[in-house]
């Protein structure tokens, strides 16, 4: 087997794997220099909120789990507390569903998106604190996959969609197919939150047997399985794989005492496990949708940091960005989706199902792996609410100023970021494989 090499088209997607990874080479230095801005790097989050599901497990006291947060003096003068309870943010609107006191949603939501205003929160420098191996692993680790991949089993059962025959006009056409109505109520939001874990293994091998049945890839399901339950899957799966690149990529090793690129790491995790891989590609090609989906609203965004020259350079690496993903025409259809019987209640469910991940994050017991997983979980939500909660028209930042929170778009940026920078360590880890196992 081949390992490592992914060819070929991306399933459920409209495009293929030598593509993205042009395209990502292309975006690589401009995403590098755009994380490291002063916009893009400082991210105000709360990390210290109670799990909603289970009783504490307890926190990594390694020194590699621990967030290094930063003074308020550092950040631009107009994002510091007072200046915050002055303005009138996205989330103070009358249009909020949900609210709590530190995470609220409105209903286009399909994560909980951090309050800025949040007392609680602390600001953190994204670059002095990279993702990378930390050792937090073992049952607290597994018990959080298992529920992320538990928020996959959808009550509403849906007709199989197949295809992307209309990917190649993405791009030219403006208006969206129309969704179905359902008499079907939505699980309601008031609801107390159910508990994905009720009864919890203590054995480790059970766990990981669950967790093997959970995560089992749609495509090996005898099953049909709605694109949607596909596609919420894939995100989830190349979420984890992306994280688990990261992990072998800075990988510590403790005889050494060296950080350094881990192949077997990522051939035991990632690489022999091909459906893995597949699905970090597939959920790289919808962000890149998101992205293009997302560029009306971009062009007149300000990228605020009281610096009118900063806030122009910032700008302009945001339109290169999107300039060189376009150079992929066409990568996920999200059209496609949400569009049979049921279409709308299903879309509330997964909706209802991704916030739950995003509640799953104050779960996991590692500050860095809780920075992270909360970063992209809500830029892969930004990225599902800007293909699915609005129409290409409306996203518009001159006519609809207010439809993402800075934190979304900052979530965004960066997830991309580490998505892209996934596809460069899988490049790496190609070419190591190769040299060992075809040393001449
Ligand atoms: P795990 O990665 O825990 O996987 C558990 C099981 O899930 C596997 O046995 C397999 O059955 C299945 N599985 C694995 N990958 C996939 C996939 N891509 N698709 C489908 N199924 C899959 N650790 C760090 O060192 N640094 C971090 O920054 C970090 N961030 C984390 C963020 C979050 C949100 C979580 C929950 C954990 C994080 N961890 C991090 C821990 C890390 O993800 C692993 O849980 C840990 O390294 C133990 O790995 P494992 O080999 O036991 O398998």
């Amino acid at each position: 087997q081949d390992y490592c090499n992914p060819t070929g088209a991306i399933r459920d997607s409209c495009c293929d794997v030598q593509t993205v990874e042009g395209v990502n080479q292309a975006i690589t230095p401009i995403l590098k220099k755009l994380v490291s801005s002063r916009f893009f790097r400082y991210y105000k989050l709360n990390l210290w909120k109670d799990c909603p599901f289970w009783p504490d497990d307890g926190l990594c006291m390694n020194r590699d789990c621990s967030v290094a947060t930063i003074d308020e003096a550092a950040i631009p003068l107009a994002w510091r507390q007072d200046a915050l309870g002055k303005v009138h943010t996205v989330s103070s609107s009358s249009d909020l569903f949900g609210v709590s006191d530190t995470c609220q949603y409105k209903d286009q939501d399909f994560c909980l998106v951090e309050n800025e205003a949040d007392t609680d929160g602390v600001y953190v420098d994204l670059q002095q604190n990279p993702e990378r191996f930390t050792g937090y692993a073992g049952v607290s680790a597994a018990r959080v996959w298992k529920s992320i991949y538990e928020e996959n089993c959808f009550n509403i059962v849906h007709k199989m969609t197949e295809g992307c025959e209309t990917c190649n006009n993405i791009m030219n056409t403006g208006e969206q197919k129309t969704t179905t109505g359902s008499s079907l109520t939505p699980p309601s939001l008031s609801q107390p939150i159910q508990n994905p874990f009720a009864v919890v293994p203590n054995d480790r091998k059970d766990l990981d047997r669950l967790l093997n049945d959970l995560a089992e890839d749609p495509d090996s399901e005898n099953e049909e399985v709605c694109l949607e339950k596909r596609v919420f899957y894939r995100v989830i799966s190349g979420l984890h794989s992306s994280i688990s690149i990261h992990i072998c990529d800075e990988y510590f090793n403790q005889t050494t005492g060296e950080w350094s690129a881990n192949l077997d790491c990522f051939v035991s995790r990632i690489g022999s496990h091909p459906e893995r891989l597949h699905n970090v590609y597939f959920t790289h090609t919808l962000l890149m949708r998101a992205l293009v989906k997302l560029s009306d609203y971009l062009h007149e965004y300000t990228f605020f940091t009281g610096d009118a020259k900063e806030e122009a350079e910032t700008k302009q690496l945001v339109l290169d960005l999107i300039e060189n993903t376009k150079a992929c025409p066409s990568t996920f259809d999200e059209r496609q989706l949400f569009q049979g019987q049921n279409a709308q209640a299903l879309k509330e469910e997964f909706k209802e199902h991704f916030r739950n991940v995003t509640r799953i994050m104050d779960c996991v017991g590692c500050e860095k792996c809780k920075l992270w997983g909360k970063i992209q979980t809500a830029g892969l939500g930004t990225a599902l609410k800007v293909l699915f909660s609005y129409e290409d028209k409306s996203l518009n930042a001159k006519t609809n100023p207010a439809l993402f929170e800075r934190s979304e778009i900052i979530a965004l940026i960066n997830t991309i970021n580490r998505f892209s920078e996934s596809l460069r360590a899988v490049d790496k880890f190609r070419k190591m494989y190769q040299a060992k196992t075809h040393p001449n």
